[in-house]
C-alpha cells in the first residue's frame, strides 16, 4: 500500500469525534466523590461570591469623605471575619459619620463605610485613629459578587472535575452535582506468544505488557474496567471475548492482531459482528489502527508493538473515550523547543518521537530518549514529552526548532 493510502491523524481523529455519541445517563454524587467525573449539566451560581462586601486588608473601615490625610476619627467598634460590626450588640451595625471601625481581612464591611485604610497607614491613640493617607472610595474592599455573580454559569456541562473545580463548587455551597455515569471499557491483548506476568516463558513467548499500560491509562480516565485478559490467536476465543464486550461494555480496546499477519482474526470478526474501519495511519509509531463498532459497543484496535499501543491510545483513544464520556475534548498543549541534537526522520508520517524536555536559561530544549523503534519501551519510560515532527519533515539538525507535547495526565 502506497504512502497516499495513509490516513492523517487529524482526519482520523475528526472522524472519530464526529461519529461518537456522548453518554447521557447521569447520577448525582456528593462533591467529595465527584473528582474526575464529568458534569452532565452546567453549574449556575446560586449566590454571589463573595456573598457580602468585605475587607481585603487588616485596617480601618470608614466613610472616605470623612478623611483627608492627617485627619483622625473616633473608633466605633470592630468587625472580624465571621463577626460583623454590631454582632455583639454593643454598638450599632452602621459605621457612623466621623467614626471608623477596626476591621480584619474577610470581615463584612459595615454599612455606611465605603473603604478600608490599611493599618500601616493609621496611628491609634486610645480611641482616636489618625490616618496618614486620603482614601479612595472602594479601596481595599472586595465587592459582593465581584468574583462570581448569582445566576452566572461558572462551569459548562462536559467539564471534568479536577482539584481546581471542586473548591469552586464548595464556595457556592453546592454539595451534590449531576455527573455522567462512568464509561465501562473492556480490554484484551491478543497473540499466541503472550504470557501473563508471574508465569515462566517458553522459547518464542513474551510477556503481555500492553494490557498493563492500557489498564493504567484507563484507570487514570476513571472508567470501569472489564479486563478480558490475554486471548490467543484463535477465532472462537476471540469471538467469545468480543461477544462479552458487546454485551457488557461501552467500548472494547484490543492490542495486537490489527496488522496484516496471517493470525489476525480481528478484522474478520468485526466484519461478522459489527462494522469496522481499518486504518493505516500516517503516524509513527502506530501505523495500523482499527476503529469500529460491535452494535452499541465502540471498538478501538491498537497495534501490538508496545510503544505504538501506548502512543495510539494517548493520541486517539483518549480523546475518543473523553468524547464518549461526555467530556469537552480539547487539543493537547504543544510548545516549541530547540532540538539539542539531530533527530532521525523520514518524510511521510507524523512522528511522535519520545523526548526529554528541559527548561534552560535560554529556553526549552529537547533531546531524544534514544532508539525510537516502536518495540523499545525504554524510549517511552524515560521520556516526558513527544517530539511531534511534521509529516513532510525530513532529518532534524541540532539547533532546529521542533514542536513538543509534554505528556498529559495519562502518561504522567
Ligand atoms: P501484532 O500487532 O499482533 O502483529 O504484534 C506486533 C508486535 O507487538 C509483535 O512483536 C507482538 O509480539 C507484539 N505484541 C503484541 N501484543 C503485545 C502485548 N500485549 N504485549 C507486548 N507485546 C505485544
Ligand atoms: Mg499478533
Amino acid at each position: 500500500m502506497g504512502q497516499s493510502a495513509l490516513r492523517p491523524l487529524d482526519e482520523a481523529l475528526h472522524e472519530m469525534l464526529t461519529t461518537l455519541p456522548a453518554l447521557t445517563d447521569t447520577l448525582t454524587l456528593p462533591i467529595e466523590q465527584a473528582l474526575g467525573r464529568v458534569l452532565a449539566v452546567p453549574i449556575i451560581s446560586p449566590m454571589d461570591v463573595p456573598p457580602f462586601d468585605n475587607s481585603a486588608m487588616d485596617g480601618y473601615a470608614l466613610r472616605s469623605a470623612d478623611v483627608v490625610a492627617g485627619d483622625s476619627l473616633l473608633l466605633q467598634g470592630r468587625a472580624l471575619a465571621g463577626h460583623p460590626l454590631g454582632c455583639e450588640g454593643a454598638y450599632g451595625s452602621v459605621c457612623e459619620a466621623g467614626h471608623c471601625v477596626r476591621i480584619m481581612t474577610g470581615a463584612a464591611l459595615p454599612e455606611g463605610a465605603d473603604c478600608v485604610i490599611m493599618q500601616e497607614e493609621a496611628q491609634a491613640d486610645g480611641n482616636r485613629i489618625t490616618f496618614t493617607t486620603k482614601p479612595a472610595t472602594g479601596q481595599h474592599v472586595r465587592r459582593r459578587g465581584e468574583d462570581i455573580a448569582r445566576g452566572a454559569e461558572v462551569l459548562a456541562a462536559g467539564t471534568r472535575l479536577t482539584p481546581r473545580e471542586l473548591p469552586l463548587l464548595a464556595s457556592l455551597g453546592i454539595a451534590r452535582v449531576q455527573v455522567l455515569r462512568p464509561l465501562r471499557v473492556a480490554l484484551l491483548s491478543t497473540g499466541d506468544e503472550l504470557k501473563p506476568v508471574g508465569t515462566p516463558l517458553a522459547h518464542g513467548e513474551i510477556y503481555d505488557s500492553n494490557r498493563y499500560g492500557v489498564r493504567a491509562m484507563l484507570e487514570r480516565l476513571q472508567v470501569e474496567i472489564l479486563d478480558l485478559g490475554i486471548i490467543p490467536d484463535d477465532p472462537e476465543q476471540l469471538r467469545a471475548a468480543f461477544l462479552r464486550a458487546r454485551r457488557e461494555a461501552d467500548a472494547l480496546i484490543t492490542s495486537g492482531g490489527v496488522s496484516v499477519g496471517e493470525a489476525d482474526y480481528t478484522k474478520q470478526l468485526l466484519e461478522e459482528l459489527g462494522e469496522i474501519g481499518f486504518w493505516k495511519l500516517a503516524i509513527k509509531p502506530g501505523k495500523p489502527f482499527a476503529f469500529g463498532r460491535l452494535e452499541q459497543t465502540w471498538f478501538f484496535g491498537l497495534p501490538g508493538n508496545p510503544v505504538s499501543a501506548m502512543v495510539t491510545f494517548d493520541q486517539l483513544v483518549r480523546p475518543a473515550l473523553a468524547r464518549l464520556a461526555g467530556e469537552t475534548v480539547r487539543p493537547p498543549l504543544r510548545l516549541t523547543a530547540t532540538a539539542a541534537e539531530g533527530l532521525k526522520k523520514a518524510p511521510g508520517r507524523l512522528d511522535f518521537q519520545r523526548g526529554i524536555l528541559e527548561s534552560t536559561p535560554t529556553g526549552l530544549v529537547v533531546r531524544s530518549t534514544g532508539s525510537q523503534d516502536s518495540g523499545v519501551f525504554s524510549s517511552l519510560s524515560r521520556a516526558n514529552c513527544y517530539i511531534v515532527l511534521e509529516r513532510e519533515r525530513g532529518q532534524v539538525a541540532a539547533g532546529e526548532p521542533v514542536t513538543v507535547e509534554p505528556f498529559g495526565s495519562l502518561l504522567q
